[in-house]
């Protein structure tokens, strides 16, 4: 089985970035349009799924678009920190932020060229290990800036969330795509639990935002799970991520880091 294309032209086989770089051109050519592959065969258990050349695409896109946007994002919520908590908490949630769709871009290219099997390999342990950093990164300012008094066990969610994204982070480095429905499990476990004791003991701005940002993600989880029986699932995934981040961030925003209004005493 080849992965190549023919050029229409000198009937060469084209190279992987030329075909990345030439295919967005043949936009609006219908004939090309109709022949898109736009899905394969669903993988065999314990084995991971492979892209079509559409899919590849979209799953670098989807992610790739986001890199200096998170960058500007993160930047902010330093420029409005004022004190230390909201400083790190600014430091670590941007970094976490930045790190998840850099990683993503960057294992999605790779695995695209295939240019280096272990570089992809490892990028894919990185950018599942995101997952479980970005979610420890979530909860981070809101359980250190503490825009509630926490309570009872809550008070300790602090750095149980960092010990469950630890915990994950060997399971996932150990069983590489083995059990991936448990691994899945994982994720969905350390994005409820914690997020449920905390919404069960405490009212406060954002709670809203939180909530619809947690639904993104957990319908997100049906796409990421739906290679193959979904065209572009995990580009689709993709996008119910930024959107999830982007509900959260907002609620951040706004509601951790507001912007100082000065009276001015002189009109
Ligand atoms: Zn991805």
């Amino acid at each position: 089985m080849t992965f190549l294309a023919l050029s229409r032209v000198t009937g060469m086989p084209i190279s992987r970035s030329k075909q990345f770089v030439s295919l967005p051109l043949q936009g609006l050519d219908w004939k090309w349009l109709q022949n898109v592959r736009w899905m394969n065969e669903k993988a065999s258990p314990n084995r991971a799924y492979i892209p079509t050349t559409i899919e590849h695409i979209a799953n670098v896109v989807t992610h790739g678009v986001w890199v200096f946007p998170s960058v500007v994002a993160s930047l902010e919520l330093i420029d409005r920190a004022t004190s230390w908590p909201q400083y790190w908490s600014a430091v670590v949630y941007g970094a976490a932020l930045i790190l998840l769709f850099t990683v993503s871009t960057f294992f999605h290219s790779v695995f695209y060229c295939n240019s280096n099997t272990q570089l992809k390999d490892v990028l894919h342990r990185g950018d599942r290990a995101m997952i479980y950093v970005f979610i420890a990164a979530s909860y981070f300012p809101w359980l250190t800036i503490q825009p509630f008094p926490l309570t009872g066990w809550t008070a300790e969610l602090w750095w149980i969330v960092w010990v469950l994204a630890s915990l994950g982070i060997l399971y996932q480095q150990l069983f590489h795509e083995q059990y991936k429905c448990l691994e899945t499990c994982f994720y969905l476990f350390m994005g409820i639990v914690p997020s449920l004791a905390i919404i069960n003991m405490h009212e406060f701005s954002g709670l809203t935002e939180l909530k619809i940002g947690g639904f993104l993600y957990i319908l997100g989880v049906v796409f990421f799970k739906a290679d193959g029986k979904i065209p572009c699932a995990h580009a689709i995934w993709h996008i119910f991520v930024v959107l999830a981040a982007g509900v959260h961030y907002y609620a951040i925003l706004n509601y951790l880091y507001p912007t100082v209004v000065t009276l001015d005493s002189n009109p």
